[in-house]
């Protein structure tokens, strides 16, 4: 009887302060790790790059629901800049404010109810020399909030701590130098008072890490490499020796690659701080003379302790990578019961194609299946988890071979999103067809380039060669095999307790977009043609498709509430983008993410179950890579809200970019 009181009393106040908070035009409160903590909870906000810890995207708003959601109009808009890439960031809303981070790391702050611009900062790059040492697009991810405090990466190896309501810089911190091949296009989290960032660049020849700074003095607090340096050096950590072990010959001098530049998320309770990790570099193990090695730590997740960044277990999914698997993909953390047992998982849409489920306190994999066509492995190990390759999947100067997926990858940035109440995951995926891969006959490492060590084909781009003529049949495929007119761009409901796909939708991809999911039982998806489309989260029946007017270089949605109305926002736009390879053309921001060097468009085909599929038929949805500049769109930030009556934006010519 007393237990029960004392509920009812807490619920009243608890009741009490919420309607407190919102009649009074929800004054700020703070984002301090509490607030981290409970990020999300009531979807009011949106505090932290994937909403909350569990890096989840799932809102419990619901005032948009699948009966209401074809109402949906535009609100507001606002131009974000000239862009000169696509529009890869997740804003963050705080306090009335909506936070983004556009090309060349311009922040900006603008009223969340109107679009009315608050405060902008540009970091003022120094573009003409940092430019060719950007290896996958002037892009950026997103923000972190603390304390009063907006924490930007620059894409110029800067990470900057800007006062919330002013814009004024705080300090700044020193995380990599361009000059080293580095960039930084991550979105930071912060954990315990410390932001974690960590690096892109893994196409140049550099060594991943990544790094914890006092959020107050942006003093660097600890730093994790994740692969070993110069063996004549002694090891920074346990950690280093240990991988030092399965690399072998010169390795070091070329980098070793594993860069970290996309997926964080941090569990409380186990105390970890969990991260993925690029690609070797060069990509084939035979130009790295690492045959047989595993490569310790690329392509992997590693656990590490807040604290001292100290590592506590790591997972590779792919050892010796040669296909620029990169395992950098979104983290998101749920509690599952798998086989009848309670789980705390970490889970991943790799690259690579297979979707993983792992113990996130141990790291034991739980299980492991393709979402999507697969053709470089035959599956993973039921205990381990490591992968069953393909021996055709393997390639040199001389043997050349079409690989699904390719290393634009079955899913890349373009975020997910985790619905507790159908629990289903949301994952814009991409069937590339496979990709040809050949080992450059004649490389010779380049300081300060790119070092890729394959040969690339951009077909009509002016790239510096044609696409590789495969000299062996693709390997058999695994994985979904969807009806024609399926295949390609497509959204994937997909149960992970049983890892199988519950419903398909055609339209998305790998790069370019992403989904959020709601209470309301809907998904929202952006799609890389420009298009807002939702659906109801159970059943995918399709209840929304705009066309923005944006056209590509789209990001993620997000949903927030302000007073009483609930919101969604999208960035999308490239502006002209100066095409890599100085050749005719303007590059397209959809196909801009921190790995894809433009591929996937080698008109390679590859053979499944007797038909040989296009290998480009996802472009069709994917926007056009290279267009026009005079068409090129300005790139905006749209906010749409029930019965929203502005006209959304047509095709409006970008400025011509500066000399
Ligand atoms: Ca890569």
């Amino acid at each position: 009887m007393r237990a029960q009181k004392r509920t009812v009393w807490s619920i009243s106040v608890a009741a009490l302060l919420l309607a407190a908070w919102t009649a009074e035009g929800q004054p700020a409160r703070q984002v301090d790790d509490a607030a981290l903590k409970n990020a999300g909870k009531t979807g009011t906000e949106w505090i932290t790059y994937g909403l909350n810890y569990n890096e989840n995207r799932f809102s419990p708003l619901r005032q948009i629901d699948a009966t209401n959601v074809s109402r949906l109009g535009l609100s507001w808009s606002y131009e974000v800049g000239p862009g000169g890439g696509g529009q890869e960031a997740t804003p963050l809303v705080w306090n009335g404010t909506l936070y983004g981070i556009t090309n060349w790391s311009i922040v900006f702050a603008v009223d969340a109810r109107t679009g009315k611009e608050k405060w902008r900062w540009d970091p003022e790059i120094n573009q003409p020399a940092v430019r060719p040492k950007i290896c996958c697009g002037i892009v950026n991810r997103g923000l972190a909030l603390y304390e009063g405090m907006i924490l930007a990466p620059v894409n110029d190896g800067r990470l900057e701590a800007l006062n919330a309501e002013t814009g004024k810089p705080v300090w700044e911190a020193r995380v990599a130098y361009p000059q080293e091949g580095y960039t930084v296009t991550m979105a930071p989290r912060v954990v315990k008072g410390k932001v974690i960032i960590g690096v892109a660049g893994g196409e140049f020849p550099v060594r991943g890490f990544f790094d914890a700074y006092d959020a107050k003095t942006g003093q660097r607090a600890w730093r994790f490499y994740t692969v070993p340096g110069d063996p004549s050096k002694p090891f920074e950590s346990d950690a280093m020796r240990k991988a030092a072990a399965t690399w072998e010959n010169d390795y070091w001098k070329l980098g070793g690659g594993a860069t970290v530049w996309d997926g964080i998320a941090y569990d409380p309770d186990a105390d970890l701080i969990y991260v993925g990790t690029g690609n070797a570099g060069p990509w084939p193990e035979d130009i790295r003379k690492q045959k047989g090695k595993d490569n310790l730590y690329v392509c992997s997740v590693l656990a590490v302790k807040p604290d001292t960044g100290k590592l506590e277990w790591y997972f590779q999914m792919v050892p010796g990578d040669s296909w620029d698997f990169d395992s950098v993909q979104q983290l998101l953390l749920a509690d599952l019961t798998i086989k009848g047992r309670a789980r705390k998982v970490i889970m991943q849409a790799n690259k690579n194609g297979f979707y993983y489920v792992l113990d996130r306190v141990t790291g034991e994999f739980i299980s492991g299946q393709p979402f999507a066509e697969v053709t470089w492995a035959k599956g993973l190990d039921e205990k381990s988890g490591r992968p069953i390759v393909n021996q055709e999947a393997h390639y040199d100067s001389t043997s050349k071979v079409s690989v699904a997926p390719g290393p634009g990858g079955a899913h890349n940035w373009s975020p997910m999103s985790f619905n507790p109440s159908t629990g289903l995951v949301y994952i814009p995926i991409a069937s590339t067809g496979g990709f040809a891969y050949q080992s450059d006959p004649n490389f010779n490492p380049k300081p300060g380039q790119m070092n890729m060590g394959i040969v690339f084909g951009f077909p009509g781009f002016g790239g510096p060669a044609p696409a590789p003529v495969p000299t062996r049949t693709a390997p058999p495929a695994i994985g979904p095999n969807p009806p024609a007119g399926q295949r390609g761009g497509a959204l994937v409901a997909w149960d992970p307790v049983t890892q199988q796909e519950k419903w398909r939708r055609p339209g998305g991809g790998s790069i370019g977009g992403g989904t959020v999911t709601t209470a309301g039982n809907l998904v929202f998806q952006v799609i890389p043609d420009g298009r807002l489309v939702a659906y109801s989260a159970d059943k995918g029946d399709k209840l929304l498709d705009v066309q923005t007017g944006l056209r590509g270089g789209m990001g993620p949605p997000v949903t927030y509430e302000l007073d009483g109305k609930q919101y969604v926002s999208i960035l999308g736009g490239t502006g002209p983008i100066v095409n890599p390879f100085g050749g005719g053309g303007n590059r397209g921001g959809n196909r801009g993410g921190a790995n894809a060097p433009a591929p996937g468009t080698t008109g390679e085909a590859t053979n499944r179950g007797g038909t040989n599929q296009a290998a480009n038929d996802n472009q069709a949805e994917d926007a056009p890579a290279f267009p026009n500049p005079s068409n090129a769109v300005r790139p905006k930030l749209l906010t749409f809200v029930l019965d929203g009556k502005e006209p959304l934006p047509v095709s409006q010519p970008a400025d011509a970019p500066k000399p």
